[in-house]
């Protein structure tokens, strides 16, 4: 018992000390999961692979059950660019070609759970580049119009897109949650996911495990997110 509330502590980042997360984290109507990215491009094989990034299919599939299981909304992300998008090398951004509109590489990985009531949220779906599924759409409205006060966030990759999801849902108000069993990052540079993690937790992120999920009582079944 004793490690898991060390495993479980954070620094704030006002320096206030050290803060014990509320644990274990129940799913209850006010509870979203969010999975980011699980997209063929970013798995092994990819345009864009992130070393095992495929392995992180099988935990989330089982995050995804709990919260099939509560009745609590599931949100798949998914970077979706137009054949130019201004990321791609071509047109001066950093990365080769991925997620092209219906492309292959832009589908969902075939292993992953997507339950029908699951929510697709596209993003950089214009020529900007957008890495957080806050940017350039209303989601932030539609999760408060529905009472939604926490996330829980996990996928590919750590030091980019779940870690500006991550930070948005916090500046956005969410009480938000890194899933740390559940995420792989690029490394551009080795300690990159490292640094991104230490910036969430800075910035008020807990990080948590599966077994730190329960589901205590069977939660209000909503209406799905249109
Ligand atoms: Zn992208």
């Amino acid at each position: 018992m004793k490690n898991e509330v060390q495993r479980n502590t954070y620094f704030p980042a006002n320096g206030a000390g050290l803060i014990e997360s509320q644990l274990p984290v129940e799913i209850d109507k006010h509870t979203a999961l969010v999975v980011v990215d699980i997209q063929n491009d970013f798995c092994p094989g990819g345009a864009l692979a992130v070393a095992d990034g495929d392995k992180v299919v099988p935990v989330l599939n089982k995050y995804i059950e709990k919260f099939r299981n509560a009745g609590a909304p599931i949100l798949f992300t998914r970077d979706w660019h137009p054949p130019d998008h201004s990321s791609f090398k071509e047109q001066g951004g950093p990365w080769p070609p991925h997620c092209v509109q219906n492309s292959e590489g832009a589908r969902f990985h075939p292993d992953l759970l997507m339950p029908p009531e699951g929510v697709i949220v596209s993003k950089a779906d214009k020529r900007d580049e957008a890495y957080s599924f806050f940017q350039g759409n209303d989601l932030t409205t539609k999760l408060r119009e529905r009472g939604i006060k926490r996330l829980l966030v996990g996928g590919l990759a750590t030091d980019y897109c779940v870690k500006e999801t991550v930070l948005d849902g916090l500046k956005y108000g969410f009480e938000v949650f890194h899933l740390d069993d559940a995420s792989r990052g690029v490394n551009v540079e080795p300690a990159d996911s490292e640094r991104a993690l230490q910036e969430m937790v800075a910035r008020g992120a807990k990080r948590i495990k599966l077994n730190d999920v329960v589901m205590k009582s069977k939660a209000i079944l909503h209406e799905p997110i249109k």
